[in-house]
């Protein structure tokens, strides 16, 4: 017995098998789940392919989620197909290198929109496009970061995106809990993906976050997979609106600060 046993899932943003969305399709496959997968574009349909197949999948669709006619015929087709959707993973982002890093004030009137474009508005694209096809309740998750509540270094235009995914993450829970359907999105800790080699400095943040966290480790795709089921099955019926962290506990760090520093605070 699953925890997803009889559950259509859709999940967007499998580019690779590093990616987040892959550490979901596993978990999501393991417990029972029927999972179908979007992908970006073309140069990714030789990568997402075989990884569909190793989960016996053969619902893979492209779709750029900037485009309304893209996502239009994602959810047509699932619905062709299905009947139905009971969950859906966005595990999107994107903002171009130069609006990540460099100064905050210098990011562009078009970077900064297609950063929101991309990695917010996209969740409300894709949640309007799901409620019809929930009739019976679901669950609908996204994936966020720290950097929407403090200020970490770099993130910038992605800082703003994922604050405003975080908003509508509560926006959506409130319109659509009333239909049953449960809105939630998990923070993740810093881990090694395509998107994050797009953040200046990424390997030095992983660094710092192991050695800092207050559990002193980090995080994995299977790790954030496990919650990501936990958030799909009915075991969190009732929890919506949420931003879960999975980041060894960095969040609630006041100062952080590594080993051999703390030795010195004895001085
Ligand atoms: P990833 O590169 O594997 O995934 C990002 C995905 O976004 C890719 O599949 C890419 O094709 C897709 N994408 C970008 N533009 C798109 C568009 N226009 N249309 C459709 N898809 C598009 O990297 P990841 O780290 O697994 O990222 C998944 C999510 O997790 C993102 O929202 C990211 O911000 C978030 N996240 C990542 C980390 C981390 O450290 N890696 C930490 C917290 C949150």
């Amino acid at each position: 017995m699953g925890l997803m046993d009889g559950k259509v899932a859709l999940i967007f943003g499998v580019a690779n098998k590093n990616s987040i969305a892959w550490g979901i399709t596993q978990r999501f496959h393991e417990e029972g789940a029927t999972v179908l997968l979007s992908y970006a574009g073309q140069v990714l349909e030789k990568r997402v392919k075989p990884l569909a197949e190793e989960i016996g999948s053969d619902f893979v669709m492209e779709a750029d989620v900037t485009k309304d006619e893209d996502l239009d015929a994602v959810f047509a087709a699932v619905k062709e197909k299905y009947g139905r959707l009971d969950v859906l993973v966005h595990c999107v982002a994107f903002a171009r290198r130069e609006d990540m890093g460099g100064r905050f004030v210098d990011i562009s009137r078009d970077g900064f929109a297609l950063a929101l474009d991309i990695s917010a508005y996209s969740l409300i694209a894709m949640a309007k496009r799901a409620e019809p096809l929930m009739s019976e309740g679901g669950s609908i998750m996204s994936l966020t970061y720290y950097a929407a509540e403090k200020v970490m270094p770099k993130y910038h235009a992605m800082a703003v995106a994922k604050a405003a995914l975080e908003t509508i993450t509560r926006y959506l829970a409130a319109d659509l809990g009333p239909q049953g359907i449960r809105v939630n999105t998990i923070s993740a800790g810093p881990i090694k993906t395509l998107a994050a080699a797009g953040v200046p400095g990424f390997r030095l943040m992983l660094k710092f976050s192991e050695k800092t966290a207050p559990m002193r480790a980090l995080v994995s795709q299977e790790e954030v997979g496990d919650t990501a089921v936990y958030l799909a099955s009915d075991l969190s019926a009732k929890v919506t609106g949420e931003t879960i962290h999975i980041d060894a506990g960095y969040h609630i760090l006041g100062m952080t600060i590594s080993d051999e520093e703390l030795g010195l605070l004895n001085d």
